[in-house]
C-alpha cells in the first residue's frame, strides 16, 4: 500500500475532463512535512476539485504518476531554505531554473505561500508566476485566467496573467541599481500595460481552512487541522504572522468551525487548532466548552499558539484532560522595556500567573518563547529574562520550564523591516544558556547562524538569485553562503548590507516596494517611530 492509499480524504476529487490542464503541484520537502501543511492541502484540494485541472502531487521523496508534459508546475513555499529543493525538483523535471530561458514547451512555474508572499524577490528569477496572499479566490482566478490564454505563447500568457489581482509576474518588472553592489534605484513595470504595483490578496470571509486530508504519515500523525483565526490583532512590531496577513479574521463558530471539527473528528481523534493567536477567537471559551462534551473525551487536542494572558486554569485543565502535557507562550523578553518596544502588551505578573494557572490546571510543562537582539535591547534586558525565568520557577515549582529563543530577524512588511540582525545576539544566546541551564531550566536556542541566513532571504533582492545558486553548489551550510559572497564580491552587495545594516527608512527603495502589503508604508513608519520612542524614553 502506498502512502497515498493511507490518506483519508475529506473532500471529493472530481474526474478531470479529457482536456484538463496537466498540472503538478509540489511541496519542496518530504511528504510527511508537505502533507502536514494546511496551505498545501487546501491548494491541492482546490485544484483537485476542478474538472478542468488534472493535478498530481510531487514531494522530494515521492510523487503520484506525473504528466509527461505538464502545463503548470506549482510550489507551495513555507520555509525559506526549501529553495534548494525547488532547484532540485526543477532540474529533475528537466525544467530550466531561470524563467527567462524557459520556452513554450516548458510549464509555467508558479508559487505561493508565506515565504513568497513576504518577499518573492530572492526567488524572482526562478518563478514565472507568484501568487501573493490568501489563496481562496486568487487560485481560481489564476486558473480561470490561464484557461483564457492556454493556447497562446508564453509571453502572451504572462502578460494576461499579470492583470489578475495578486498575480505577480517578476519578469515583467525591471529593477535597476545605483551600482552593482549598491542600493536599488528603481523598480518599474516593463511597460504601461503592466500594473505598477501588485496588491497582496486578502480573503474576507468567515469560513477559514480545515484539513482536506488526514494521514498517519503526517509529521503530526493523523492530525486534523482547523484554522480558528487568521492573522493576529496584537501587531508585535517584528511579527510577520500578524502584519503580513492583517486584518485579524475569525472563523464563525456555528457556520464553519463546529461543522468542520465534527467532520474531522469522524475520521480521527487528533485535532489541531491553528492560527497565529487561537485563544483570541472571541468565542474561544465556547470552543473549549464544545470540546469538553463527553463524546469528545478521547480527542487529543493541540493548540498552535496561546496568548499568555489567556492561559486560564480552565484552558490548562481542558488541555491536560485532552492529552496535552505542555503549553507554549510567546513572551519575547523578560524586560518590560523590550516588550514595550515590540508592542507586546504583557507584564511579568501576567507571565507568572500563566505559569501558576498552567500548573493548577494539571499541565506538566510550560514552554516560553523569547527572542534576543530586538532593536533597543541591551545586556541588562537579557539579564531580566533570566530573572523572570527564575521568578517563574519559584512561583510554579515542579512545572518543567523551557525557554526557546530565537534571534530577531527583520521581516518585510513589518515596522522592523528596516533593522538589521544584531551580531551581539550570539553572545546573548550564550549568556542565557549558561545562566538558565545552571538553574535546571531547559534552554533551546535557535541557531544564530541560520537566523542570519533567514534574514538574508527575508531582506534579499533579485541579485541574490545568483548567490543562492552558487551556495547550492558549495553545499548546504552557513559557510557556503559566506564562500559564495566572497566569490561574488563586487558583483552583488555584501552579507552585511542585507543582514546587519540598518536601512534608513523613508527614502530607501525596498526590494518589495512594488508589492502592496496589508498596511501602507506610512503606517509601518508610524509604528516604527512609536517603538523608537519607547527605546528613547526608557
Ligand atoms: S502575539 Fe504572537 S502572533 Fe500576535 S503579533 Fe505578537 S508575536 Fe505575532
Amino acid at each position: 500500500m502506498t502512502v497515498f492509499h493511507q490518506e483519508r480524504l475529506l473532500f471529493t476529487p472530481v474526474n478531470p475532463e479529457t482536456n484538463a490542464i496537466p498540472t503538478i503541484f509540489a511541496f519542496p520537502n518530504e511528504y510527511t512535512i508537505g502533507i502536514t501543511s494546511l496551505g498545501y492541502q487546501i491548494v491541492w484540494a482546490t485544484l483537485a476539485m476542478r474538472s478542468d485541472v488534472d493535478v498530481r502531487r510531487l514531494f522530494t521523496d515521492l510523487s503520484e504518476p506525473l504528466p509527461r508534459n505538464p502545463e503548470l508546475l506549482g510550489f507551495s513555499v513555507s520555509w525559506e531554505l526549501d529553495y534548494i529543493n525547488i532547484f532540485n525538483l526543477l532540474e529533475s523535471s528537466d525544467i530550466p531554473l531561470h524563467s527567462d530561458i524557459r520556452t513554450d514547451d516548458h510549464p509555467l512555474v508558479f508559487g505561493g505561500g508565506t515565504v513568497l508572499t513576504a518577499n518573492p524577490e530572492p526567488l524572482a528569477d526562478f518563478f514565472d508566476v507568484i501568487l501573493l496572499g490568501d489563496g481562496e479566490d486568487l487560485l481560481d482566478n489564476f486558473i480561470d485566467a490561464y484557461q483564457q490564454v492556454r493556447n497562446a505563447d508564453r509571453q502572451t500568457k504572462l502578460r494576461h496573467l499579470a492583470q489578475v489581482p495578486g498575480v505577480y509576474i517578476p519578469s515583467l518588472y525591471q529593477v535597476t541599481y545605483h551600482s552593482l553592489d549598491g542600493e536599488i534605484k528603481a523598480i518599474a513595470p516593463i511597460d504601461i500595460d503592466i500594473p505598477t504595483e501588485v496588491q497582496k490578496q486578502t480573503y474576507r470571509g468567515n469560513t477559514l481552512s480545515a484539513s482536506t486530508v488526514v494521514t498517519e504519515k503526517a509529521a503530526w500523525e493523523n492530525i486534523y487541522m482547523v484554522e480558528v483565526v487568521r492573522s493576529c490583532p496584537e501587531m508585535c512590531r517584528f511579527c510577520l504572522a500578524s502584519y503580513l496577513t492583517l486584518p485579524f479574521r475569525t472563523a464563525s463558530l456555528e457556520g464553519s468551525l463546529i461543522p468542520a471539527i465534527e467532520k474531522g473528528l469522524k475520521v480521527t481523534n487528533r485535532l489541531g487548532l491553528l492560527g497565529a493567536s487561537v485563544t483570541q477567537h472571541p468565542e474561544f471559551e465556547a470552543i473549549l466548552d464544545y470540546l469538553s462534551q463527553p463524546q469528545y473525551q478521547d480527542v487529543r487536542l493541540s493548540i498552535a499558539s496561546v496568548r499568555t494572558n489567556t492561559v486560564t486554569e480552565k484552558l490548562a485543565s481542558t488541555l491536560a484532560k485532552r492529552d496535552t502535557r505542555s503549553i507554549t507562550i510567546a513572551v519575547e523578553s523578560g524586560s518590560e522595556k523590550v516588550r514595550q518596544i515590540v508592542n507586546k502588551k504583557l507584564t511579568n505578573e501576567e507571565i507568572i500567573q500563566a505559569a501558576i494557572n498552567a500548573k493548577a490546571g494539571g499541565l506538566k510543562a510550560l514552554k516560553l518563547y523569547g527572542m534576543v537582539g530586538i532593536p533597543g535591547e541591551e545586556m541588562t534586558d537579557v539579564e531580566q529574562t533570566v530573572a523572570m525565568m527564575t521568578a517563574i520557577k519559584k512561583a510554579a515549582p515542579g512545572l518543567r520550564l523551557t525557554l526557546g529563543c530565537s534571534t530577531f530577524v527583520p521581516k518585510s512588511h513589518t515596522p522592523f523591516q528596516w533593522f538589521g540582525v544584531n551580531p551581539d545576539a550570539k553572545k546573548r544566546l550564550k549568556y542565557l544558556e549558561k545562566n538558565l541551564r545552571k538553574q535546571g531550566i531547559d534552554f533551546r536556542p535557535e541557531s544564530y547562524n541560520w537566523s542570519v541566513i533567514q534574514a538574508l532571504i527575508s531582506r534579499g533582492d533579485r541579485r541574490l538569485g545568483k548567490l543562492l545558486q552558487l551556495t547550492r553548489e558549495y553545499g548546504d551550510s552557513v559557510g557556503s553562503y559566506k564562500r559564495a559572497f566572497k566569490q561574488l564580491k563586487g558583483q552583488i552587495p555584501t552579507l552585511d548590507y542585507y543582514v546587519h545594516d540598518h536601512w534608513e527608512s523613508e527614502e530607501r527603495i525596498l526590494p518589495w516596494q512594488h508589492i502592496q502589503g496589508a498596511l501602507p508604508q506610512k503606517t509601518l513608519v508610524r509604528h516604527l517611530n512609536e517603538a523608537m520612542n519607547f527605546k528613547a524614553t526608557s
